[in-house]
């Protein structure tokens, strides 16, 4: 039966769904549940439906062209390599956003009948499957997102950022931090609410190397190691209201953390 799609601001869009057993996935539950996705994910002309979009905490995920059924999915990335993709989501209508995504996956799960899989995956079909995952593990695409797009917009017509990088404007203090371990191509991006200047920058790791810096959309200098911030920038960097910041860093394998931190005047 073709299932409603719960949509951004519900709140078990944002919770973390339940592994399934063995003994779960035989069940005529499960089996319908997969049945559901199924016929709900072909209904919606989209290209992938995780389990909780239609309201069960399950980790399971079906991804279209050819459709495909996974169940208690792990990726795992293969190589370093992110791209800067553009994203829909059936559960965020009329929205579009640019995330950072890798480019290749190894997808480990089940499949309906409870045998392993096993395959590595690029391009179009590594995209969907983490931003399915990320459905299962609660996290909108919205929260990873930067130039979120009315879809038809230009991008510079971009609306502000609503949410996703955290932000912290205590102090006219900004802080992002990244709570798992990365390395290779990695960015933060943020949008300022308030006319004002930045008067310095920190980046952590410091021997990150900037690859692009800009500010909504123009691009600054690049290709100095993040401890050089401040001087290859400047400290008095002016930004308008709504103005993002974002900056792209190449990281060393194995980084638990990348902060960065801007000290902002308001004007
Ligand atoms: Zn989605």
């Amino acid at each position: 039966m073709i299932q409603k799609i719960l949509e951004q601001g519900d709140p078990m869009l944002h919770m973390l769904s339940d592994e399934v057993t063995l003994a779960d996935l035989a069940s005529p539950e499960v089996q319908q549940l997969i049945l559901d996705m199924k016929h709900t994910l072909r209904a919606s002309k989209g290209i992938g439906l995780a389990a909780p979009q239609i309201g069960h905490l399950r980790r399971i995920i079906v991804v279209n062209d050819p459709q495909m059924v996974f169940v208690n999915p792990v990726l795992t990335p293969v190589g370093d390599e992110q791209e800067c993709v553009v994203e829909g989501c059936l559960s965020v209508p009329g929205m579009t956003g640019e995330v950072m995504r890798y480019k290749t996956v190894r997808v480990q799960a089940m499949d309906p009948q409870g045998s392993p899989i096993d395959m590595t995956c690029t391009k179009l079909r590594a995209v969907v499957l983490q931003h399915e995952v990320d459905h299962l593990n609660g996290t909108l695409y919205t929260e990873r997102a930067t130039n979120m797009l009315t879809k038809g917009a230009s991008p510079h017509e971009a609306p502000p950022k609503q949410d996703g990088t955290k932000k912290r404007v205590g102090g006219k203090t900004f802080v992002i931090d990244s709570e798992r371990a990365v390395g290779g191509n990695q960015f933060v991006a943020w949008t300022f609410l308030e006319k004002g200047k930045i008067v310095e920058m920190r980046i952590s790791p410091p021997s990150a190397i900037v690859r692009g810096i800009w500010l909504s959309g123009m691009r600054l200098r690049s290709g100095f190691k993040a401890s050089d911030i401040n001087e290859k920038i400047g400290r008095a960097l002016h930004v308008g209201a709504n103005d993002q910041l974002r900056i792209e860093l190449q990281i060393s394998k194995g980084k638990k953390r990348i902060m960065a931190e801007v000290d902002f005047d308001a004007e």
